[in-house]
């Protein structure tokens, strides 16, 4: 293998420590603990195991963590209402309702309803116009986005001036990690390309990357004739392709596999990320950072 491998798993570690360090410091100071609420409408599995993480990695690091479970038949008005009670609360720093909602509920009216100096998930309009614009406009990058800039920023990656291709413009990974390395500012400055389903050419214009960004969630799309020798590859794509037995646990797991070739891709990347352990981690992890963020935007010491 010639690629360096860029572990998401131990850049977690490293943030987590970053952050916990932060957390006591201002609790000493200023007597507060960055404070979470976790909405969560009815029992999807899926959500019931992200939603255990994320209060998990908030106790670990001190945070006030509320998790509010609501049950599948909570009207729209209710909901409303429970987010404005959360807005109001001087406690709460980060406010997020897991999603998907059930049908009955307008997702957009209740993203909406999050007040933006709170919206931690940074999918508000007013976040993402804050993300558009930059500089020290920015309060909350979204998570994954956020997290793919870290991974790259802390590999010692130049990305001043560097080709970037991000193959996906969905709202929360390809659009806003494409304006997060266009802006003027510290680990990004790059040139960027955007592609999707409709590129005419999609390899020529991998080729050209020296970071190359995939988040398309189609198995091994990018293929390893299409890498730049050399090139940075974070590879975004969770794709479950099967079932095996966890040799830890002995129960049943998901195979995941990413939007990359990666074992051919190792050979010829200069860094890659693999799937899992790459990109996933940060998620969450920036999750906390955001909140911490919204605490220090409060005390004013952002
Ligand atoms: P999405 O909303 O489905 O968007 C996929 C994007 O990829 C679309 O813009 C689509 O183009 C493009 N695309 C799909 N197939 C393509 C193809 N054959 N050629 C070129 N472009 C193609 O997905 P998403 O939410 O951004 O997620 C993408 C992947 O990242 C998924 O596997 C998801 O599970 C994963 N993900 C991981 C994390 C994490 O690790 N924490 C977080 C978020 C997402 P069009 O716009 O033209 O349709």
């Amino acid at each position: 293998m010639s690629a360096k491998l860029i572990k998401g798993t131990e850049v977690r570690e490293e943030i987590l420590e970053e952050i916990s360090a932060e957390v006591a410091q201002i609790k000493e100071k200023h007597g507060i603990v960055p404070g979470l609420v976790t909405i969560l409408v009815g029992e999807n599995p899926a959500s019931i195991s992200y939603v255990t993480l994320k209060i998990k990695t908030a106790n670990q690091l001190g945070f006030k963590e509320i998790q509010d479970s609501q049950s599948e038949d909570i009207s729209e008005e209710d909901l409303l209402a429970l987010i404005d009670k959360y807005n109001k609360d001087d406690s709460i720093h980060g406010i997020l309702v897991q999603l998907p909602l059930p049908k009955h509920i307008n997702e957009k009216k209740v993203l909406n309803t999050i007040d933006p100096d709170k919206d931690v998930d940074g999918f508000h309009p007013v976040n993402v116009g804050r993300l558009m614009i930059g500089g020290s406009e920015v309060r909350f990058p979204p998570c994954t986005p956020a997290g793919i800039q870290e991974l790259i920023v802390r590999s010692g990656i130049d990305t001043s001036g560097a080709e970037v291709v991000v193959v996906g413009r969905s709202n929360i990974v390809g659009k806003p990690i494409a304006n997060m390395m266009l802006q003027k500012a510290d680990g990004a400055n790059s040139t960027v390309t955007v592609v999707h389903t409709r590129t005419k050419d999609l390899a020529s214009h991998c080729k050209r990357a020296d970071i190359l960004i995939v988040a398309a969630g189609v198995p091994d799309l990018v293929k390893p004739e299409w890498i730049k020798p050399g090139a940075c590859v974070i590879d975004v794509g969770v794709n479950r392709v099967g079932e095996k037995i966890s040799e830890k646990t002995g129960k049943k797991i998901a195979i995941l596999k990413g939007d990359v070739d990666f074992d051919k891709a190792k050979e010829i990347a200069g860094f890659i990320t693999p799937v899992p352990g790459g990109v996933g981690p940060m998620t969450i992890t920036m999750l906390m950072k955001n909140t911490l963020k919204s605490l220090k935007f409060k005390l004013g010491i952002a």
